[in-house]
């Protein structure tokens, strides 16, 4: 059987291209790309000549059988995705589910992830993070979504689109507080790489007031809030409880 991997490309500068990478898009007998006109751009510039064809999510079962065959024809295929690493808010997941489930060796070709990026030169705290995606477009579900994550104890990363970026702050500020911190994460590994950091309330208004900062691409951190002790588990209510009678 072939193999199917999972090969990382640039999100911005195309020096981010690491060389396993393109070997790998050089050897495999076909790349299954979300877009391929927009990929052919890449294509060019690695000198890949391998044959493309189109692949997301919403593409029919058709397609991900097809592709499975040719696997199991003994064909090596590689999945890429516009930008960044394939599955991280791109499309693929059905494949790689099938293709594991039916025992094909999956592989990953590791490279650029804009929230990897983001979360590593953003000063938040990295032990512990929660990847929400991109939040919902309409503001009541936004701001429901906002609620659930309100209680988190980890640093929250989202991706975001231009036109949402003003309101996702002003909307992280009602729930969060605006004493919140943020960073904003925009055009990484770009010419206009931009990286906004302080209290949400700051960060609205550095955003609000400059235009070309409502422009780009952007990942949206905000830091963990304090935890308030809520609840004591009951051997530390016993041992304090002991402890009280000591008391004087
Ligand atoms: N698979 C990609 C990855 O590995 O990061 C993400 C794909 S998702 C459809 C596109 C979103 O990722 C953008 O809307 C933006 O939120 C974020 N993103 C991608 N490239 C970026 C960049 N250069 N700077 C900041 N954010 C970026």
């Amino acid at each position: 059987w072939g193999q199917l991997y999972i090969v990382a490309t640039p999100i911005g500068n195309l020096s981010d291209m690491v060389p396993r990478a393109i070997e790998t898009l050089q050897q495999v007998s076909l790349i299954a790309a979300e877009d391929t006109r927009h990929s052919a751009r890449l294509m060019d510039y690695f000198q890949i000549a391998t044959p493309m064809t189109a692949y997301h999510d919403f593409s029919d079962n058709d397609k991900t059988e097809k592709l499975i065959s040719s696997l199991k024809a003994g064909e090596d295929i590689a999945l890429i995705s516009d930008a960044g690493t394939p599955l991280i808010s791109d499309p693929g997941y059905r494949l790689v589910q099938v293709a594991r489930s039916e025992g094909i060796r999956v592989v990953p070709i590791p490279g650029a992830c804009a929230l990897i990026a983001a979360l590593s030169a953003s000063g938040l705290p990295t032990d512990k993070f929660r990847f929400e995606g991109f939040l919902p477009a309409k503001a009541t579900a936004r701001v429901k979504t906002l609620e659930s994550l309100k209680s988190s104890d980890a640093t929250l990363v989202f991706y975001e689109a231009p036109h949402r970026i003003v309101a996702c702050l002003s909307d992280i500020a009602t729930t969060f507080g605006d004493q919140r911190e943020v960073v904003v994460a925009r055009e990484l590994t770009k010419t206009y790489e931009t990286f906004l950091s302080g209290t949400v309330a700051e960060v609205a208004d550095k955003v609000q007031e400059d235009t070309n900062q409502q422009k780009g691409e952007f990942v949206v951190m905000v830091g963990p809030g304090e935890q308030k002790l809520t609840e004591i588990d009951s051997d530390t209510e016993r041992l304090m409880g002991y402890l009280l009678e000591e008391l004087p």
